[in-house]
């Protein structure tokens, strides 16, 4: 591919022979644009809260007399720098989660255990969303990896779940072994995603409507988690979804065996 072809050099050897010497650098580069494309993204999605915090902390200033209007740009402000602080933390672990040797020393994960505390720390936020939250999952389902990075995972989906549907829909949390797999799936009857943006939810920063998200305190890094958190466990994850009807997320990760209760599972859960 002559295109991608971006080093070349020549060496005499001596004689009429000389050494052509050509480097591939595509895969350097486009390894390069994406870094630089995350930066320019990270610098952006920062800016949007600092500038936020700012403001408001002069419309304080401007309003001192008036407590009603303080305290509501008071609150306005603790949520923005909540929103900085995921972001913050969606950055690191990412950036962790793409790099070489993520998990360093595996162990049994129980992934029905990971999915209840997942669902558990979700609850608050279906009360307020009024979702009603289901699980149904097989104990004794084990994968090789790291307990925090599977919860994480599954806790992003149910959150996205929760907050892409309406009040009085049901969210619904499984995980099955099939074969020599695990399978979690967050199944929601929210709005839905159109086909031609499946592939798409997964990259970093990406959202198919940017003020939803920015309102329900999305950060655009969920699913590129997600994805991560799949692969760097031997799996993937992939959506089924129509618009108006609701999506499902499922994760697949090879099974590490199942265990009867009382075998190895506090190891992963802790
Ligand atoms: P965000 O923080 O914006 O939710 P994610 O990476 O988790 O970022 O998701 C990317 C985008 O995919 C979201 O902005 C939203 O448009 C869409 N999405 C994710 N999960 C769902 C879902 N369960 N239902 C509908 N849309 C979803």
């Amino acid at each position: 591919d002559a295109t991608a072809v971006v080093g070349a050099r020549v060496a005499p050897l001596g004689g009429e022979h000389v050494l052509l010497l050509v480097e591939d650098r595509s895969q350097a580069r486009r390894v390069e644009e994406i870094r630089r494309d995350f930066l320019a993204n990270v610098s952006h999605e920062l800016k949007t809260p600092v500038g936020g915090i700012s403001l408001l902390a002069e419309a304080i200033l401007d309003a001192r007399d008036d407590p009603a209007t303080v305290k509501r740009f008071a609150e306005r402000i603790g949520g923005e720098s909540e929103r900085l602080t995921r972001l913050v933390r969606e950055i690191v672990d990412l950036s962790r989660l793409t790099g070489e040797d993520v998990i360093k020393e595996p162990v049994l994960v129980d992934v029905a255990a990971c999915a209840i505390e997942a669902v558990d720390a979700s609850r608050v936020l279906a009360d307020e969303h009024g979702i009603e939250l289901r699980t149904d999952v097989d104990a004794g389902c084990f994968v090789w990896g790291e307990a925090d990075l599977v919860t994480t995972a599954i806790g992003n989906l149910v959150g996205n779940a929760i907050s892409y549907s309406e009040s009085g829909t049901r969210v619904s949390v499984t995980v099955h072994a099939a074969e020599d797999l695990v399978e979690v799936a967050v199944t929601d009857q929210g709005v839905g995603i159109d086909a031609e943006e499946h592939e798409r939810i997964f990259e970093r920063f990406y959202r198919v409507d940017a003020a939803r998200s920015r309102a329900t305190g999305g950060t655009g890094l969920g699913l590129a988690i997600v994805k991560h958190v799949a692969e760097n466990h031997g799996g993937q994850v992939s959506v089924w979804s129509e618009p108006g009807h609701g999506s499902t997320f499922t994760i697949r990760m090879p099974l590490a065996g199942q265990q009867s209760s009382g075998g190895p599972a506090s190891s992963g859960t802790s």
